[in-house]
């Protein structure tokens, strides 16, 4: 018998789960103890893609700090926009117009069911679903073309902006919208009929990675994450941004706070959401999506720069006797259109020019000139335009671009002082932290980041279940390490 009990002792195994594995959603490393296949401690470790963007907010204006937030959580973009940009405007006193803040809502809850879905997606095939994986791509999809088609990209957007939003959106944009939000409640079922009664999948989620509503408090949870346990707390309702306080929505809550009552929750966030996207089409108001406070926001660009709109075929011509040579404006040219050796004149190839601009901002010896109407013109013509002077309407013109580049690289001045502001983003509270000393720059920017304290509570939820839980906890809780690791 002893020598039966020797040959099957075990002993407690140490493992590395991650940050390769495919089950830990990003870079995500938890180093587990197990006693057979029984979890006995986890210890979550993060920081492999640290990207320093809060590091990175201080020392660019907060109009340059914009795109940073795309690259936190990048399954959600636009809700990291949205947070960032409803902070600032707090900061500097200034309000969004009404209808740029249904169009935030309306984004912002279409990448909310974006989120859901890719996290739904990906959560029912770590625990072994494929086809459900298969039917979110199809409607994640759809979403992503309707971003396509209102900024011209698909996950990294920044199409909300300091004031309000980018541009306006169009009649053509909000009927597929529309359409959309007629199609998604018939296509949920379709989830809920794979899933929701699926043995398999009970047998994963039922009474997995429980947490009382108590101690999810505790632990500074969030989101669909906490609102599992029976918390109803959504910043949406508690402190409503944007357009939140003029359309109707449920809170859903679930009672066990297990992984399946997550679940449950985020399913019921499709509805809510289709719902609130569907009201802010019915009430958009019209009028301006760019607050009037030049001193703090961007105007439209066509408002702004006459001289490089695509309309007007404005030519670009360096003048070869003021030229120094100095390549500043073949560094800062997009087109990669001008050449020349160091210290000789420089050129411009004027087939490769796009009319941007830039090299007229960048030229500190004002070498560069602007022919209005030259586009396509010969070398020879060009040379004896850019010696008669410039229209007075144009001269302002390139003040203006002047002027912008300056705004854009300096910033808007804020007002001294700290301030907090939270958001929901589909992940929980995202909250931005400023202090600011006054100048155009944050003197502190710090994130609160809902993925980044929900990797905290992971030991707490996987202790005493099997290691194939581990898996099941990970995407309950819906993290992305881009805003872990931020
Ligand atoms: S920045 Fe001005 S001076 Fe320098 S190479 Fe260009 S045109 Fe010439
Ligand atoms: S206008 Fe723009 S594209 Fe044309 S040469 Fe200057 S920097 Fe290059």
């Amino acid at each position: 018998m002893e020598q039966l009990e020797r040959v099957l002792e075990t002993r407690e195994l140490n493992v590395s789960m991650g940050p390769q594995h495919p089950a830990t959603h990003g870079v995500l490393r938890l180093v587990l103890d197990i006693d057979g296949e029984t979890v006995v401690k986890v210890t979550p470790y993060v920081g492999y893609l640290h990207r320093g963007i809060e590091k990175l907010g201080e020392s660019l204006s907060y109009f340059q700090a914009l795109p940073l937030t795309d690259r936190m959580d990048y399954v959600s973009s636009m809700t990291n926009n949205i947070g960032y940009v409803n902070a600032v405007e707090r900061l500097f006193g200034i309000e969004a117009p009404e209808r740029a803040r249904f169009i935030r809502t309306m984004v912002g809850e279409m990448a909310r069911i974006a989120n859901h879905l890719l996290w739904l997606a990906t959560h029912a095939l770590d625990i072994g679903a494929m086809t459900v994986f298969l039917y979110c791509f199809r409607e994640r999809e759809w979403i992503l073309e309707l971003f396509e088609k209102i900024c011209g990209a698909r996950l990294t957007v920044t199409y909300p902006r300091i004031g309000g939003v980018r541009n306006d959106v169009s009649q053509e944009f909000l009927d597929s919208l529309y359409k959309f939000t007629e199609e998604f409640p018939t296509r949920i079922p379709e989830y809920e009929t794979l899933i929701d009664k699926n043995r398999i999948w009970l047998k994963r989620t039922v009474g997995i990675g429980v947490i009382s509503a108590e101690e999810a408090v505790n632990w500074g949870l969030t989101g669909p994450t906490l609102r599992g346990s029976g918390v109803p707390y959504d910043v949406r309702k508690y402190m409503p941004y944007d357009a939140y306080d003029k359309v109707e929505f449920d809170v859903p809550i679930g009672t066990e706070g297990d992984t399946y009552d997550r679940y449950r929750c985020r399913m019921m966030e499709f509805r809510q959401s289709n719902n609130i996207i569907r009201q802010c089409i019915e009430k958009l108001p019209p009028g301006p999506v760019m607050a009037d406070a030049p001193k703090f926001t961007l105007q439209p660009k066509d408002k702004m720069f006459p001289i490089t709109h695509p309309t007007k075929k404005h030519a670009f011509y360096i003048d070869e006797k003021v030229c120094k040579g100095c390549g500043m404006c073949a560094r800062a040219c997009p087109a990669k259109a001008i050449f020349g050796e160091k210290k000789k004149p420089h050129k411009i190839n004027q087939e490769l020019c796009l009319s941007c601009a830039n090299c007229y901002v960048t030229c500190k010896f004002k070498a560069l000139k602007i022919v209005p109407g030259g586009k396509g013109l010969s070398e020879e013509k060009l040379r004896e335009l850019a010696a008669a002077p410039l229209p007075e309407e144009i001269k302002n013109a390139a003040g203006h671009l002047v002027e912008h580049f300056t705004f854009v690289k300096r910033g808007p001045r804020a007002p001294e002082g700290e301030l907090y502001v939270a958001t929901e983003v589909p992940k929980g509270e995202l909250g931005f932290y400023f202090v600011s000393d006054g100048s155009g720059k944050p003197y502190r920017m710090r994130i609160r980041a809902p993925s980044f304290i929900h990797a905290g509570v992971l030991p707490r939820l996987c202790v005493g279940h099997l290691v194939a839980d581990v898996i099941a906890n990970i995407g309950t809780i819906d993290l992305v390490l881009g805003e872990c690791d931020r």
